[in-house]
């Protein structure tokens, strides 16, 4: 039952030609080198939802790394690969990526008694995959080019808007794809389809999530906290009983229900802005799932999730400071001075910073935290270190704290400009130090 179409006029119509013209190229190659090269996966699922995606995944019957190599100096790039996977990346000069990956048929278990005699490499390849719509894959063989091969229904699935397993194992073989599933579905708004969504329950029925590495559950919990829409992956896999699988402490309420609603319009305030530098999202949903788990208990979250003593130690970092900043700041009375609003949020990793806005209540409270995110913590002092020495101050911890204090006063407009500031620290200096 494949199907076959060709599609290389919507790939002319839909593909910038840069890529285009990488397709053909590597398709040329795979035809001297007598072999047959395929685009496969995300690629070719977005290209037919006329979604933007530019990561090529070419799949070749043969040495993936060799292939890897030759198209590398074909187009001037550099290669990196890993020979245990039969993987490789060629990197172009203007850092487009493209994988390439091994379809080779001695390399799988079959999940399942199959007529092995019928499998081609490439269709081998595509039965490994998490779901049908991810399954599709278009030769790029020159005389062929733009054949879209469908072995498993994926136009069916794409149409009908279904996340659906190849097989009936797909879920024992690797419990993660049961995130993935729910993370596609909230993504293209999709459903999983009916016999599917029994493997999923029946997989959490058999406490297949019991076996995972925190370290795949925690990759898994990242991809799906930097979709654009995150809520409606966290209830769906509340409703499913995944949150509680993972850990029964993560089970979904109100409270946090409505304070990760509130986080998904914070965050997306927060990149309308283009601040630099880049947070960490994924953390911040993190702390979103996790609240109200007191002190002694999260150390069982973070143990679940394998965290090194760097992450766990960074997590504990940004519950003390919000617990800290916030207290302070939600119980304020009467207006904060602009050097307050930064005391108070200044020791709190920004992740922290748009964890508050989420959780508060009061308007005053989000007006503030606006203004340190996008004014107060921004503002710099004129004088620097080399000021300082000038005076005749030691260099030492004192540097800091000095200007610190100078940061202060321009936030107050106490002073302004370089030749206030320069008088301010001088005054500071032989107040503390008589001199
Ligand atoms: P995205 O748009 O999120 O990048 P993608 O489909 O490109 O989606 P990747 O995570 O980059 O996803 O994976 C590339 C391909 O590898 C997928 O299309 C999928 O078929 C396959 N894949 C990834 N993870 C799994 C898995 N756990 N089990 C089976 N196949 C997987």
């Amino acid at each position: 039952n494949k199907q076959e179409r060709n599609i290389r006029n919507i790939m002319r119509n839909r593909l910038p030609n840069k890529i285009l013209n990488i397709l053909e190229t590597a398709g040329q190659m795979a035809e001297e080198f007598g072999t047959e090269a395929y685009v496969v996966g995300g690629f070719v699922r977005d290209l037919l939802l006329t979604r933007n995606n530019l990561d090529m995944d070419l799949v070749v019957e043969a040495d993936g790394i060799a292939f890897a190599k030759k198209l590398a100096k074909k187009m001037s790039g550099r290669v990196k690969y890993h020979r245990k996977f039969k993987t490789a990346v060629v990197i172009l000069p203007d850092g487009q990526r493209i994988d390439v990956a091994t379809a080779r048929l001695e390399y799988y278990e079959y999940p399942a008694a199959l007529p092995t005699v019928e499998l081609s490499s490439i269709k081998m390849d595509l039965y490994r995959r998490d779901f049908t719509v991810n399954a599709l894959a278009v030769h790029i063989n020159p005389s062929s080019f733009g054949t879209l091969v469908d072995f498993f229904g994926s136009q069916r699935d794409l149409k009908d808007k279904t996340i659906r397993v190849l097989h009936a194992l797909s879920f024992v073989e690797d419990p993660t794809r049961i995130m993935r599933a729910i993370r596609f579905e909230q993504r293209f708004n999709f459903k999983i389809g009916g016999q599917t969504l029994s493997l999923v329950k029946n997989a959490l029925k058999l406490n297949l999530f019991s076996k995972l590495s925190g370290y795949r559950i925690v990759h898994e919990l990242k991809l799906i906290f930097t979709e654009a829409e995150v809520l409606g992956s966290i209830k769906r896999m509340n409703e499913l009983g995944v949150l509680e699988a993972i850990h029964p402490l993560l089970a979904l309420n109100t409270s946090r229900e409505q304070v990760i609603a509130e986080l998904e319009r914070v965050v997306s305030w927060y990149n309308l802005l283009y601040l630099e530098p880049e947070i960490s999202i994924w953390k911040i949903y993190f702390l979103g799932i996790c609240m109200g788990i007191s002190k002694p208990k999260i150390e069982q979250i973070y143990n679940r999730f394998s965290f090194s003593q760097t992450e766990k130690r960074e997590f504990v970092h940004l519950r003390e400071t919000i617990f800290w900043a916030a207290g302070n700041i939600m119980n304020i009375r009467g207006e904060l001075r602009p050097s307050e609003i930064y005391k108070i949020l200044s020791p709190v990793p920004l992740e922290g910073v748009l964890f508050i806005m989420a959780r508060t209540t009061r308007d005053i409270v989000k007006k503030y935290i606006s203004q340190y995110l996008t004014n107060l913590r921004l503002q710099t002092v004129d004088i620097t270190g080399d000021d300082l020495k000038a005076l005749g101050l030691i260099p030492g911890p004192q540097y800091t704290k000095l200007l610190y204090e100078t940061k202060l006063a321009c936030l107050d407009s106490i002073v302004k400009g370089k030749d206030e500031q320069f008088n301010f620290v001088k005054k500071r200096i032989k107040n503390l130090y008589n001199f």
